[in-house]
């Protein structure tokens, strides 16, 4: 099992959370729980109790932000974040957290970045591809775009983790990750591994996952 690095005592201490308000959450939890990494769905304050990460799916970003307002846990959520609590942004999850938004008010304005929502056109211009990601896996990614962000800049303090022609992909602080894809929605657990060791959890290897695992799990909603 994994065992986290600090704040052994708290309770849940090791565990990583996806806010669960709306959006692509259970493919989420899947990922991690297939890594080995305890995994919450948080709706309330309660959800948060020793958090060691917090993932905020993707979505829709104006309804996640009047969602988090109503119930309070924007508030929450900077709080933790102060506390050591560490983020992931996927997609509309990055654009709430983005310090600013082309043409909007930005909401949680937690990582210098400037965000251009549905930046490559409606939902018929999603798309996948394969990119390597250095600093996160020796082999190329798959990428899954949907209705996606463009990070258009990043400011100081903030690495370049992908940039794809004109458009940054994915970047990260010490304490934040943002990415304008969806790794939940592909067979690669890499930025899911990523993240748990940002997060001071230990990941299961490759090698340890479970033989008998189907990398397709992550569907099996859809296939009901
Ligand atoms: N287009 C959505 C938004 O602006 C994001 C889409 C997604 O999360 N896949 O919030």
């Amino acid at each position: 099992m994994s065992s986290p690095k600090a704040n052994d005592s708290a309770p849940g201490a090791g565990t990583i959370g996806v806010l669960a308000l709306q959006g692509g959450v259970f493919e989420h939890l899947d990922h991690l729980r297939r890594l080995g990494i305890e995994a919450r769905a948080v709706k309330q304050e309660a959800d948060f109790a020793g958090l060691a990460g917090l993932i905020m799916p993707g979505g829709e970003s104006t309804c996640l932000s009047r969602l988090l307002k109503i119930f309070g846990l924007d508030a929450v959520i900077l709080r933790r974040y102060r506390e050591g609590m560490k983020l992931w942004g996927t997609c509309a999850g990055a654009i709430l957290l983005a310090a600013a938004l082309k043409g909007e008010q930005p909401h949680l304005g937690l990582i210098d970045i400037e965000v251009e929502r549905n930046g490559f056109g409606s939902q018929l211009d999603s798309f996948c591809c394969e990119a390597l990601v250095p600093k996160v896996s020796p082999e190329p990614l798959p990428l899954t775009f949907i209705r996606a962000p463009k990070i258009l800049r990043a400011g100081k303090g903030v690495e370049v983790l992908l940039q794809i022609d004109d458009f940054i992909a994915a970047a990260e602080t010490p304490d934040i990750l943002v990415t304008a894809f969806h790794p939940e929605l592909t067979g690669s657990l890499a930025f899911h591994r990523y993240f748990a060791r940002k997060c001071g959890l230990q990941p299961l290897a490759e090698e340890n996952l479970d033989p008998s695992w189907d990398r397709t799990s992550w569907m099996r909603l859809a296939k009901i």
